[in-house]
């Protein structure tokens, strides 16, 4: 029998503006700080009202609950308009078969130490959880091989290792060694991942290590990755290395490994947003289904609008994906070009009696292999605390969608989507899958990722432009990079701004402060 999540996660987006179920039914909803605008208009006229709120935060997926958070933790007043019913973004949950599971986010980055320090504040300090040792495989055409070891992207740091020759063979694996006997000449100066890798290290590398986990983690070509953003420090450390995988050998060594250190929290993901949203709750106020549709200055602060309804504020934060972030701020004259989105879907199968971990924590599968989906999470194999919770029972997440293509289960119905999921997972897991006792399918769209070439460009503009308005701020993924480890430092540096600019707070270097309400 197959059970469906609740009706809202398949039709939850990200990074771009919600499909249209959520919010429009609501917007009629009375808002109790809420002015209309025909008020407001003649209030103007005659002498300028002082702004409702300190605050109004636009956008509660985890960048907006931040800044919330850490704006009413400290005794602002604090607003948040939020489209969907439901907070959280991306990083939320779903029901199937009494386990409350991740539908988007499951783990983060531990690179920063920034989500990690974020949910001790929280309360969640001793609910933190590795991953279990399995590691990740790859599926490549024909057979499945464990992803290297000793690597950053897929970029091997010895290439010559008995893993790296697994995957490439002897022939691919002495081309990958060329790049320690090539001058390094001008790589300090490549920008994309992809041509960097071929030139160095061969199509087979690119091909076989990279591109998969491009796709998989980015939903990118490899060719549209910007370096400097997706492996940070790695051009210098090349240069001072003399090759690629000298260079990938030293950051690993400084504990650097972008994308592969990663943890989670026990119960999931969604539970640091929960607890962000049960701590603005307490002492801000959370107005759900309302699509913001326009911000403007009024006076010396700023007036946000949805639909008839009208907040005033000091401060307003921007915390959209982009698609719906650049909408709003051309109303504030701040010009951007939306970057197509990319439409990813998660299909989650709930399996009885799946024989072992054959492929650890997952795999990551290669373009060439044949199989539609990009991506296999075992999150049962991965995580011990979920393991528990299902009694017995497999937790798989089959994501779908790479950059410039529809996913493969974009044209199917649920139950079309739920088989293919299901007949991928025995491909990339190699032992049969059966029926499930439920399955859910998730679709999220994703803007281009800030790793993504041109977007540094773009993001410097839009920082550009913000800075030179008081009071605005703008956060989220789009701008601050892919995934919690960049997302999150980026919304508490902009409460931050907002506490020493707007309320001239005198703040020191730490992020946290001592917690003490101050008032607007
Ligand atoms: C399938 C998937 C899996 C992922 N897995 C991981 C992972 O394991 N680890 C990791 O670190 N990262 C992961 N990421 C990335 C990570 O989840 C995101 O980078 C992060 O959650 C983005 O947060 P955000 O607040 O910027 O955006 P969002 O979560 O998209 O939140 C934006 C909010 O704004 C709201 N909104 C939009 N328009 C309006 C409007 N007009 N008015 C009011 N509100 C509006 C939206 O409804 C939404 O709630 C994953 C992403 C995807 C898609």
């Amino acid at each position: 029998m197959t059970e469906h999540g609740d009706a809202a996660a398949g039709e939850r987006t990200t990074d771009v503006e919600p499909l249209g179920t959520a919010g429009a039914d609501d917007a009629a909803q009375p808002a109790t700080d809420a002015q209309p605008m025909t008020a407001v208009g003649a209030d103007a006229v005659a002498e300028p009202e002082p702004p409702q709120h300190d605050v109004v935060v636009i956008g509660a997926g985890v960048a907006g609950l931040v800044v919330a958070n850490d704006l009413a933790r400290r005794g602002y007043d604090v607003v948040v308009l939020e489209a969907r019913e439901r907070t959280g973004g991306i990083v939320s949950s779903h029901e199937l078969a009494g386990l409350a599971l991740d539908a988007g986010a499951e783990s983060f980055a531990v690179r920063g130490g920034a989500v990690a320090e974020l949910a001790e504040q929280l309360g969640l300090g001793d609910d933190l959880v590795d991953p279990e040792p399995g590691g990740a495989w790859l599926r490549l055409q024909g057979r499945s091989v464990p992803l290297p070891r000793n690597s950053m992207l897929g970029i091997p740091s010895v290439p010559l290792a008995q893993d790296v020759i697994a995957v490439l063979g002897w022939r691919g694996a002495l081309r990958a060694y060329l790049d320690r006997l090539m001058p390094v000449l001008k790589v300090g100066k490549d920008d994309r991942l992809g041509p960097l890798v071929e030139r160095r290290m061969g199509k087979a590398v690119l091909q076989r290590l990279v591109a998969p986990i491009s796709g998989g983690v980015y939903s990118s070509d490899a060719r549209d990755l910007d370096v400097a953003v997706v492996a940070p420090g790695l051009n210098e450390a090349m240069t001072r290395a003399g090759s690629l995988s000298g260079g990938v050998a030293l950051r690993i060594g400084d504990g650097a490994r972008p994308g592969s250190a990663v943890r989670g929290i026990r119960g999931g993901m969604h539970r640091l947003t929960d607890a962000l949203r049960g701590e603005v709750d307490r002492r801000a106020t959370i107005h759900a289904g309302v699509v913001v549709d326009r911000v403007e200055r009024d006076g010396a602060g700023w007036a946000v609008q949805a639909g008839e309804r009208r907040w005033t504020t000091s401060a307003v934060v921007v915390a959209t994906p982009g698609v719906a972030a650049a909408a709003l701020l051309e109303g504030v004259g701040i010009d951007l070009e939306a970057a197509p989105a990319t439409t990813v879907e998660l299909v989650t199968l709930v399996v009885d009696g799946l024989d072992g971990a054959p492929r650890g924590s997952g795999a990551l599968v290669a373009e060439d292999a044949g199989i539609a989906a990009k991506a296999l999470t075992h999150a049962t194999a991965k995580w011990a605390w979920l393991a528990e919770a299902a009694g017995g029972r497999a937790v798989l997440r089959l994501s779908y969608g790479r950059a410039g293509e529809a996913p493969a289960t974009a044209g199917l119905d649920d139950a079309g989507a739920i088989a293919l999921a299901r007949r991928d997972a025995a491909d990339i897991l190699g032992v049969p899958v059966p029926e499930p006792v439920a399955a859910d399918r998730v679709r999220w769209e994703q803007a281009q990722p800030s790793s993504a070439i041109g977007a540094r460009a773009m993001q410097r503009r839009v920082r550009e432009a913000v800075a030179a308005e008081p009071n605005l701020e703008v956060v989220g993924a789009w701008l601050a990079g892919t995934g919690l480890a960049q997302v999150v430092p980026q919304a508490r540096e902009a409460a931050l701004r907002i506490r020493r600019e707007r309320f001239g707070e005198q703040v020191d270097e730490t992020l946290d402060g001592d917690g003490a309400d101050v008032g607007g």
